[in-house]
């Protein structure tokens, strides 16, 4: 031991990896504010606000009745349903503990510190802390000025080095959807051992007719692998559900990085039942969809320039304002995701983003008149 190790403070602090450094923790979207007589709204977590399918209730207590024993590890009832629907095979799938966990096990199949991962900026903050925890080089891909990837600027910063590509549609937080064929025109510009994620947590909300489809696209490109949840249109956020749908080679490197056991029986069962109500999850994205376009009219109409919005959520890029528009919404018992560059919105309530329609509307005319 030197002098220095055995000093008080070197003791008292474990030597962590240099690559903490590079990137800032995740920062989940905050509770509301207890306000007397005003009802509080949690809109800050993209968290679908529908009541749960009944059906899927009464399988998860079904389920919560043998804790003893470790679930399917390799999830085959839910990988079987989910391969008929998706008309996939069973080995092009892989079932994690919510997208989040592919995130992490993706990064880890690709990257290290001699790697740089692409993705688009502002999106999904678990992408900075995923590559920068694998200690690769962070090429962040500023979004352009209406909220959509530059894909022409990311296919320019491909590299030798490049290890990892993420794709985010619709992008988390600014909404709008990748088009299908700038998508191709891109993906025919990667090289073939480059592998390229597309995140596609919210693509049930998604209505614009020419959007990227993740399936049609994974079976055209072999270093192409789709990210999906049942947190988002499915309302199964705090069950940790994911899957991850790509040619049979990159599900079984994602095989060897995934925790054993990870998804719990009871929340295999509640999504399993979720997919055999498919038509409902897809009934309700729509309905959810439809509030979501009504809000982005609405505030537009207000003089908001509002992105093209394509998820659960809206987008107002208010720069330095955004705190200050957080704490508007806080004083009225409403939680937004203020991401410094702008204050993401989750569709909620009516009574929530009728509330959140009335604080923008005093915000504009106190901040912007
Ligand atoms: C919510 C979200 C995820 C993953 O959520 P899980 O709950 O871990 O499945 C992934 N990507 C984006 C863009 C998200 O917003």
């Amino acid at each position: 031991m030197t002098a220095a190790d055995s000093s008080p403070s070197a003791a008292s602090t474990p030597r962590l990896r240099a690559a903490l450094n590079t990137f800032p923790p995740y920062v989940p979207g905050k509770p509301p504010r207890q306000i007397e007589g005003l009802r509080p709204y949690k809109l800050s977590s993209n968290e679908n606000f529908l009541p749960p399918l009944p059906e899927v209730l009464e399988a998860m207590v079904e389920h919560a009745k043998d804790p003893a024993n470790y679930p399917d590890d390799s999830a085959l009832a839910l990988r079987r349903a989910l391969a008929e629907r998706l008309d996939v095979s069973l080995d092009e799938l892989v079932v994690t503990t919510g997208a989040s966990e592919l995130l992490v096990a993706l990064t880890q199949i690709t990257s290290d510190a001699t790697t740089e991962a692409i993705y688009p900026w502002p999106s999904f903050e678990m992408y900075p802390q995923t590559t920068g925890l694998a200690g690769a080089e962070r090429i962040e891909v500023p979004l352009t000025a209406e909220g959509r990837h530059d894909l022409e600027a990311m296919a320019e910063a491909i590299t030798e080095r490049t290890g990892l590509i993420i794709l985010c549609s619709p992008n988390n937080p600014t909404g709008p959807a990748l088009r299908d064929d700038e998508v191709r025109d891109f993906l025919d510009r990667v090289p073939a051992h480059v592998l390229v994620a597309l995140d596609e947590a919210y693509w049930e909300f998604a209505t614009v007719p020419d959007r990227a489809r993740g399936l049609g696209l994974v079976r055209d490109y072999p270093n192409l692998v789709l990210l999906r949840t049942f947190s988002k249109a499915h309302g199964l956020a705090g069950l940790r559900v994911g899957y991850a749908v790509a040619h049979p080679p990159v599900i079984e490197g994602l095989l060897k990085a995934v925790i054993p056991f990870g998804v719990t029986d009871l929340s295999q069962a509640a999504a399993l039942e979720s997919l055999r109500h498919w038509d409902a999850v897809l009934d309700r994205a729509q309905q959810i969809a439809e509030a979501r376009d009504a809000f982005a009219k609405a505030l537009r109409a207000q003089g908001w320039d509002v992105p093209e919005a394509q998820a659960n959520f809206v987008w107002l890029p208010l720069g330095e304002a955004s705190a200050a528009f957080e704490d508007a919404c806080v004083e009225q018992a409403v939680a937004v995701r203020n991401l410094g560059e702008g204050v993401r919105i989750s569709i909620g309530e009516p009574e929530a983003l009728e509330r959140v329609l009335q604080i923008a509307k005093a915000f504009r005319a106190e901040h912007f008149a």
